[in-house]
């Protein structure tokens, strides 16, 4: 009986022993694949590490090399726009663009005047009379647009003068021509809706707000914004009914400045129905004041910049108007003829600059001269009719813009 049970219970051991063994087995086998893994685990993250630090010291490179190129790119930069001031300071601060405008719609005469334009800013117009000696006339400016230029192709040659100001420049860009010729188009554009026909002030101080911001980490800046209108060597600010001098506007962004312009024109038009058209026979100056100040040094600089829409120039015949016309004549004249006075004294670099004898060239003072550039549109009429008023306009640009040509020559 015992023996049978011991023999049982034997059995029974050894079947549990049996058990137990390929448990622990199976665990050691187990064991042993869990080691692997975990080895070749930690081989991985060590790998992964490895090439994480690499990558870190890739980009790390990668990136002072990117700073480096920026530092030198800035300096690169700096470099550029002082070179460009020298060069312009060599070529005079005095520019003059002549603009041709087209023939409009439902205009039937398509005669023209202008007989050649050229690449460096020659121009020939011919007289329609084709009698006499001066059958045609040369003239030479820095630059001549012709009837098909864009508003952005005649901004592409404005735009370095917005980088002057920053650089401490008083600018001034006028448009001088008889009325119809296109000074407004060229200085606003025929709407203040078509940002594709913006003129020459809204794409500036579009430029302006993109550069002051740009550089806004270095340089903080504040832009002030004046509008006014001359008639009759009277001053009327445009934006502001009761101050005493034009108002200054605080703006910080196109919009603004848009918003104010607005106002502006509109001011303007009110004028305009009381004393028919009489935006033709007025100035129009824009003046936007920048005050820089280096967030490091704090030093402080100043440039200004005036968009001048100047009174149609065309010749009044004394013997026909008379009265309010009249006046209007004789103070356009004097006001043009100042300005021409000025300029001409600044391009041949007359120790006087005669700037008292009007209101206009007086309001201009602080951005003719000195540290300043200048840049006049000179606006003529394509068609034959307008020949006689064509020639006065380039012989009145020639004039003051001291560009060396032996005058106008006839051949
Ligand atoms: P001004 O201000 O010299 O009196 P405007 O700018 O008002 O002349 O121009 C007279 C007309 O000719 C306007 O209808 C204007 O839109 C148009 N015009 C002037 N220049 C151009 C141009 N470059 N392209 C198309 N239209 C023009
Ligand atoms: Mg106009």
């Amino acid at each position: 009986e015992l023996e049978k049970l011991c023999e049982t219970k034997t059995k029974i051991w050894e079947k549990k022993e049996q058990t137990y063994k390929s448990f622990i087995n199976k665990q050691s086998e187990a064991l042993q694949d869990l080691k692997v893994t975990s080895l070749s685990l930690k081989d991985e993250v060590r790998k992964t590490g490895e090439n994480y630090f690499q990558d870190l010291n890739y980009y790390g490179l990668k990136l002072s090399g990117v700073v480096h190129a920026a530092k030198n790119y800035q300096v690169v930069v700096e470099e550029n726009r002082k070179l460009y001031n020298e060069v312009q300071e060599l070529k005079g601060n005095i520019r003059v663009y002549c603009r041709i405008r087209p023939f409009l719609k439902g205009q039937n005469k398509t005669e023209t005047s202008i007989e050649y334009t050229g690449e460096n800013g020659e121009l020939v117009v011919a007289n329609p009379l084709k009698k006499g000696k001066d059958t045609h006339r040369f003239f030479k400016f820095n630059k001549v647009f012709g009837p098909s230029s864009t508003q952005e192709e005649v901004f592409l040659d404005t735009q370095p003068l917005i980088r002057s100001l920053l650089d401490g420049y008083n600018v001034c860009i006028l448009a001088y021509g008889q009325t119809g010729s296109g000074k407004t188009y060229t200085m606003s554009g025929p709407s203040i809706n078509s940002e594709e026909h913006w003129g020459v002030n809204y794409r500036a101080l579009n430029d302006l707000f993109h550069l002051t911001q740009s550089s806004q980490n270095t340089v903080m800046y504040e832009v002030g914004v004046q509008m006014v209108e001359i008639y009759n060597e009277q001053v009327r600010d445009l934006l502001s009914d009761d101050v005493p001098d034009a108002s200054m506007h605080c703006v910080r962004s196109t919009e603004d400045v848009l918003e104010l312009m607005n106002i502006g024109l509109m001011n303007r038009a009110v004028g305009a129905t009381a004393l028919n058209e009489k935006s033709s026979r007025s100035h129009s100056v824009l003046s936007v004041h920048v005050r820089g100040v280096d967030v490091k040094t704090d030093s402080e600089l100043r440039g200004s910049l005036h968009l001048v829409d100047l009174a149609g120039s065309e010749r009044i015949d004394r013997s026909e108007v008379t009265g309010d016309r009249l006046k209007e004549a004789q103070h356009i004249n004097k006001s043009l003829s100042a300005l021409g006075d000025v300029i001409f004294a600044l391009a041949h670099k007359n120790p006087h600059v005669p700037y008292r004898n009007s209101k206009l060239t007086q309001v201009l003072q602080n951005s003719l001269g000195g540290q300043a550039k200048t840049l006049m549109f000179v606006q003529i009429n394509p068609d034959e009719d307008s020949y006689a008023e064509t020639v006065s306009t380039l012989k009145f640009a020639e004039r003051v813009s001291g560009v060396e040509l032996g005058a106008a020559r006839s051949y």
